[in-house]
C-alpha cells in the first residue's frame, strides 16, 4: 500500500508518501513538512486565521513536493490520507477539501485520519511496535495516557485536568519572555539551570488514577518569577531548570501509575511505553523516562524528534494502517474540530 497523508490540523502544512507492506512494515518515501512558526512567531501563539491563509497557499506546493520526492503520480497512490481533525478548524478544512479533491480527481479512497490517532500510530512505523501498548501522548494540545488495543481501539486511561504539557511549556516561556515556541527554548534554558533551587508542586503525585494537572505548578513558577523581577539570566534558567525537572517527576509517576491501570484494565502488561507528541522531543523527559521503562522491564518506544511533532508521514501511516483493514470514508465527510480519540467511531467499511 503506498499512501499520502496531509496534515493541516495546526501550525504545521505537511504532506508525505509512506509505503507499508502486507507484514505490516513501514517505509517513508517522502515527508515535507513546512512550518509556520515565523507566521505566528510576533503573536506569541498560533492565530487560527494566519494559519488557514497559510495552508491555503503553500498546501499544493507541500503536496508536489511529497510526490516528487517519493517519485510517484497520483495513479501509484492506493489511498489519499488527511487529518480530519480534531484541530483549528480552518485548517482542518483546507487539508481534507483538497484530500477529497485528490481523491475524486484519482479515483482513489479516502480515509479521514484522526490527528491523536496518527500521534498513537507513529511507533509502529518506527519501532514496529505490537498491540496492545501504553501510550503517553504529550503534546500542545493533549496529554494522555492511553490503551492502544488495535486500529481504532483506544482506551484513555487518564488525561490532564486543565493545561496540556506543551502548554505549560509554552506559557513558562511566554512569562520569562522566551522566544516562541517556547518548550526547545525551556529545554535550553534549563541546560544552564539549577533543577533544585525552587522547590515547585509536583500535583498530583501518589494519585491512583493517572490524570494530570498541570495549573497549580505553572502558577507557582509566575508567583517566583513576580516575586524575583527583574530577572537575571541565571534566575531564567533555574526557574525553567526546577520547572522541568517538576514536569519530569510528574510524568514518571503517572505513567506508573498507568502502568498499573493498563494491567488492570486489559489484564496484561503492556508490549511497550510509547511517548509521542511534540513534548517527546524533550531530552531530559527522554531520559527519565528511558531509566524509568529500564526499572520496569517495559521496552520504551520513542519516535525521532521529527516524527514526534506534526509530520505528514504520521498522517500517511495511520491511512495505511486504516486501510488495511479495509477502514475508508466518504467524499461528504464532514471536518471535526473536536474528536476524541476513544471512543474512535468505526467509519465505514470499504
Ligand atoms: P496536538 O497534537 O495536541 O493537536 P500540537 O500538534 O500543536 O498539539 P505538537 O506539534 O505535537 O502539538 O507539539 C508541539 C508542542 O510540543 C508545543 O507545546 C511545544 O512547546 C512542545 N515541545 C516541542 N519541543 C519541546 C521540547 N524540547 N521540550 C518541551 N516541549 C516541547
Ligand atoms: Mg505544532
Ligand atoms: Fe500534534
Amino acid at each position: 500500500l503506498l499512501v499520502l497523508g496531509i496534515e493541516t490540523t495546526c501550525d504545521e502544512t505537511a504532506a508525505a508518501v509512506v509505503a507499508r507492506s502486507p507484514s505490516g512494515a513501514g517505509d517513508i518515501r517522502s515527508n515535507v513538512v513546512r512550518s509556520q512558526i515565523e507566521e505566528h512567531a510576533p503573536y506569541g501563539g498560533v492565530v487560527p486565521e494566519i494559519a488557514a491563509r497559510a495552508h491555503v497557499e503553500i498546501l499544493d506546493h507541500v503536496i508536489a513536493q511529497a510526490m516528487a520526492d517519493a517519485g510517484i503520480g497520483f495513479s501509484d497512490l492506493s489511498a489519499v490520507a488527511t487529518a480530519a481533525g480534531p484541530g483549528l478548524i480552518g485548517g482542518v478544512i483546507v487539508g481534507l477539501t483538497t484530500a477529497k479533491a485528490i481523491a475524486l480527481a484519482a479515483h482513489r479512497p479516502l480515509v479521514a485520519v484522526n490527528h491523536l490517532e496518527a500521534h498513537a500510530l507513529t511507533a509502529r512505523l518506527t519501532d514496529g511496535v505490537a498491540f496492545p501498548y501504553l501510550l503517553l501522548l504529550v503534546s500542545g494540545g493533549h496529554t494522555q495516557l492511553l490503551a492502544v488495543e488495535d486500529v481504532g481501539r483506544y482506551r484513555r486511561l487518564g488525561t490532564t485536568l486543565d493545561d496540556a504539557i506543551g502548554e505549560a511549556f509554552d506559557k513558562v516561556a511566554k512569562m520569562l519572555s522566551l522566544p516562541y515556541p517556547g518548550g526547545p527554548e525551556v529545554e535550553k534554558q534549563a541546560l544552564q539551570g539549577d533543577p533544585e533551587r525552587f522547590a515547585f508542586p509536583r500535583p498530583m503525585l501518589n494519585r491512583r488514577e493517572p490524570d494530570f494537572s498541570l495549573s497549580g505548578l505553572k502558577t507557582a513558577v509566575r508567583l517566583e518569577a513576580d516575586r524575583l523581577a527583574p530577572l537575571s539570566d541565571q534566575d531564567v534558567a533555574d526557574l525553567c531548570a526546577s520547572f522541568q525537572a517538576a514536569v519530569v517527576d510528574v510524568i514518571i509517576d503517572r505513567v506508573r501509575a498507568g502502568g498499573r491501570v493498563f494491567r488492570e484494565k486489559l489484564g496484561t502488561a503492556p508490549t511497550a511505553l510509547v511517548v509521542a507528541g511534540g513534548v517527546a522531543a524533550n531530552g531530559a523527559i527522554r531520559t527519565a523516562l528511558q531509566k524509568l521503562s529500564i526499572d520496569a522491564g517495559t521496552r520504551l518506544a520513542v519516535p525521532p524528534p521529527q516524527l514526534c511533532t506534526d509530520n505528514g508521514a504520521m498522517i500517511a501511516w495511520a491511512g495505511a494502517e486504516r486501510l488495511s483493514r479495509g477502514l475508508t470514508d466518504p467524499l461528504h465527510l464532514s471536518p471535526k474540530a473536536r474528536w476524541p480519540l476513544d471512543p474512535t467511531p468505526l467509519t465505514a467499511r470499504a
